[in-house]
């Protein structure tokens, strides 16, 4: 382990200035001597991993997902050196402030949200449990867009986090690989009387891998982020003369591969674009594992499964698995049968969702016109799936258009990853028990032995560790530091659930925490907020399902009632959002902007004494989400039950001290089984309720609105321009012209008492504070070292390297 006094780091970053031709001194300069500083130790440790790996001949897992939310690395990485302490010290003595060189990394936007941020907290917990796991990527040129705020609107601005030099990465030409998109495919029998496929006129790629460290927490194990770029096979020297522009705009197009990332997490709905990216992912990642597999156990494929295990997340990748087929038939001369036994015991699927529209489906045109062969191996796929379901399951004969992989001229994602998959695992109880009774029942019925739960998790390092230094400190003081190697040992917490002095203190903790994000706040945004109010937070991506519109009206209510009687006892609260919408999604946008025109309203209305102030903060990503949640008292996860799969958010907050205003919905549910409810403020229809009522079709938005005079008064407002600014007729509309399809209305009243016991709980602050430790205390099995462990023993079944 790399052990350096504050004097050794001062000499080292004075070394690097002084080859500098000026002294270096801006703190982006300094940013970069830190980094190398840190990439000394880091290659020698990455090189001694990889040889142990290898020399164990252990097996490993490969972890393919369109999108890693890594967050900034520095810090982290210093962290996991042990050498943060020592590197804070040296920056003060030369005199510059650490977090302002921290700040200086650019946060690369390579996900969209919570799904692209598990994937980087698989990865950190894969790591520091010592599991071999390579992540598998893209390196878009182009991340998720910056959000700017002007005049309360979402603009978009590209996120170029490649303008300047990303230290963390490293160029690999030599383990680049050729992609070949189209062309046609035809099936021929060869002379020794087999069919083989012949291919012509595809068009080739080259991916070339970029390579991340992905450091263990003191453990000296490094894995790998290999992330892919695009780029022309013939370089544009190469080109002939009268070709040169149709050369040029060759080289764009191949570039467009892996150019950005698609900013729509939910629903990508037929854009030929991203299919490329898909197949481009899933391409290059395989001819890498194969490779490792040829270069480190052997070169026949047929046990391939007892040393790899790949994990697909969500249905982005499952091209691998038409993909794996035809290599081992068309290039490896396996039968059908033979390539298919190793595809059945290589993969497992993640479902992330199950909500239809985000369940993907592409066109079967579009499929046969970027993956010809791919498309044929899938229809075979379908042929045998379905005829196995007609002799087998005769019960489900009648739903075969519903368990199809191609169906509606359409290929369904998730139907071929579940009937290839050997385990499909939801990623929270309550998700895992609606997609093995509701939305997947038929497939359960056929594949009993497949489904899993996985509950999700957070990596305790980063977001407790090192986004909340002084609750650390704090709870390591009290149980010993034992809970960062066990972060399920945090419940020794519950002991001292009642001691006053240290609920004190944790009180404190999280003030000192509040008037950090209050300097802040005021200086994005300009607005003064009170430190003593109620930090009621809501981040996370903008979705109807999510319904920052409940959050919204009931702001609107309660500053209506303070309005109407300024001596109203309530206790003041800050309402602070941040949330990126889809730029194609009209209705999440106008959310945005109302939210904007609320706080406007309500944070300049001096009648009401700074009771109540509401707040935006733009460009929400990780390392925003780092400054917000150690200050949360009340961590919003409001989502109409069943819709939220898991939430990772809701653990963050927990894990900080937060108390949940929430549905039962994804994790939520887990959370309150472990700290019971009233250690939550838990409101809203149930799950099965929603259900219900979506079978019966029994629920009508319109009488709620003609009985509740507080929803009346609020729908009347956005209708008719509230307070006379701008008016939101596209909100008013949806909700009562397609019925309130997220039962808004319908939990609105429940939803308003929960805030009225919040309000009268934060006044005790003693009993306030003791549920704080209590969910504290509880979130330790929220760490993703629980959920990786339970990916390694129980689906990839892999083992830690001692
Ligand atoms: C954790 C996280 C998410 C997921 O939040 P949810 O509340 O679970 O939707 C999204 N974006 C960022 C930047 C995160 O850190």
């Amino acid at each position: 382990m790399a052990s350096l006094t504050v004097q050794q780091f001062i000499n080292k970053i004075e070394e690097q200035r002084s080859l500098k031709e000026t002294n270096a001194a801006s703190y982006k300069e300094i940013y970069y001597i830190v980094c190398s500083i840190l990439n000394e130790f880091i290659s020698e440790d990455w090189k001694q991993t990889s040889d142990q790996v290898r020399s164990s001949m252990a097996k490993r897992v490969y972890y393919i997902s369109m999108e890693f939310l890594i967050g900034s690395l520095l810090k982290n990485n210093l962290l996991h050196y042990n050498l943060l302490t020592v590197c804070n010290d040296a920056l003060l003595e030369l005199g510059f402030d650490p977090e302002k060189v921290y700040e200086a990394e650019h946060d690369p936007g390579l996900g969209n949200g919570g799904l692209g941020r598990l994937a980087a907290c698989f990865l950190d917990s894969m790591a520091s449990l010592k599991y071999p796991g390579i992540g598998c990527g893209i390196r878009y040129r182009y991340g998720l867009f910056e959000q700017k705020i002007i005049n309360g609107y979402q603009t978009e601005f590209p996120d170029d986090w490649l303008k300047e030099i990303y230290p963390w990465e490293l160029r690999k030409d030599e383990d680049s690989v050729v992609i070949e998109y189209g062309g046609n495919a035809s099936l021929y029998n060869n002379e020794s009387g087999n069919l083989s496929c012949k291919y012509s006129g595809t068009e080739k790629v080259r991916a070339i891998p970029y390579d991340i460290p992905i450091v263990g927490f003191r453990n000296q194990f490094i894995n790998t982020l290999r992330l892919w770029s695009a780029e022309p096979v013939l370089e544009l020297n190469h080109a002939k003369k009268d070709n040169y522009y149709d050369h040029l705009e060759y080289e764009k197009q191949i570039e467009q591969i892996s150019g950005y990332l698609y900013p729509d997490d939910s629903s990508i709905a037929g854009k030929k674009l991203r299919l490329k990216q898909q197949y481009f992912l899933v391409a290059a990642s395989l001819r890498q594992i194969l490779n490792d597999y040829r270069e480190n156990h052997s070169s026949n494929y047929h046990l391939l499964y007892e040393k790899v295990v790949i994990q697909i997340n969500d249905t982005h990748p499952t091209l691998a698995i038409p993909e794996l087929m035809r290599i081992l038939m068309d290039e490896e001369q396996f039968s059908w049968s033979e390539a298919w036994n190793v595809v059945e015991n290589l993969f497992a699927y993640t479902n992330h969702t199950i909500m239809s529209e985000a369940l993907e489906t592409w066109p079967v045109w579009m499929v046969q016109e970027i993956v010809p062969r791919l498309y044929m191996i899938i229809e075979e796929m379908n042929e045998r799936f379905c005829l196995y379901i007609f002799y087998n399951h005769p019960e489900l004969r009648h739903k075969i258009p519903q368990l199809a992989i191609i169906a509606d001229d359409h290929v369904h994602m998730a139907r071929l990853a579940i009937v290839a998959s050997f385990r499909v695992n939801g990623v929270a109880k309550l998700h895992t028990e609606i997609l093995k009774t509701k939305e997947m029942r038929s497939f359960h019925s056929v594949f009993p032995g497949k489904f899993q739960n996985k509950t999700n998790g957070i990596s305790h390092r980063r977001w407790l560790l090192m986004a909340n230094p002084t609750l650390a400190e704090f709870i390591s003081s009290i149980i010993s530091p034992v809970w960062i190697d066990q972060p399920c040992e945090l419940n020794q917490l519950l002991r001292y659930s009642n001691d006053r002095e240290l609920l004190k203190e944790l009180a404190a903790i999280k003030l000192a925490n509040k008037q950090d994000l209050a300097r802040y706040i005021f200086k994005q945004t300009g607005i003064t907020v009170n430190d003593q109010s109620i930090f009621d937070i809501q981040i996370k991506r903008l979705h109807e399902y999510k319904r920052q519109l409940l959050n919204v009206f009931h702001i609107i209510y309660l500053y209506e009632r303070v309005k109407e009687n300024p001596n109203l006892n309530v206790m003041p609260r800050t309402f602070i959002f941040a949330a990126k919408a889809a730029p194609g999604y009209h209705l999440a946008k106008e959310i945005i902007k109302l939210i904007h025109t609320v706080a406007d309203i309500v944070n300049n209305d001096l009648s009401i004494q700074g009771k109540i102030k509401v707040v935006f903060l733009e460009n929400y990503n990780v390392s925003l989400a780092e400054k917000i949640i150690p200050a949360a008292d009340v961590s919003e996860q409001i989502s109409t039950a069943s819709k939220e799969a898991s939430g990772t958010g809701n653990m963050k907050m927990m894990m900080n001290g937060a108390l949940t205003i929430g549905t039962l919905d994804g994790a939520n549910l887990e959370m309150e089984q472990l700290v019971g409810k009233h250690n939550m403020f838990i409101f809203g229809l149930r799950s099965e309720e929603v259900y219900q009522h979506y079978n019966l079709g029994d629920y009508q938005a319109n009488e709620i609105f003609q009985t509740d005079q507080r929803i009346q008064f609020i729908l009347n407002q956005l209708h008719d321009g509230l307070y006379h600014t701008s008016s939101f007729k596209d909100i008013y509309f949806q909700l009562l012209q397609t019925n309130d399809p997220y039962f808004i209305l319908k939990d609105f009243d429940s939803y308003v008492e929960a805030q009225h016991l919040i309000d009268l709980t934060f006044r005790d602050q003693l009993k306030w504070q003791s549920k704080c430790l209590i969910n504290i205390a509880h979130s330790g099995k929220f760490s993703s070292d629980r959920t990786i462990n339970e990916y390694a023993s129980a689906i990839w079944n892999i083992n830690s390297l001692k």
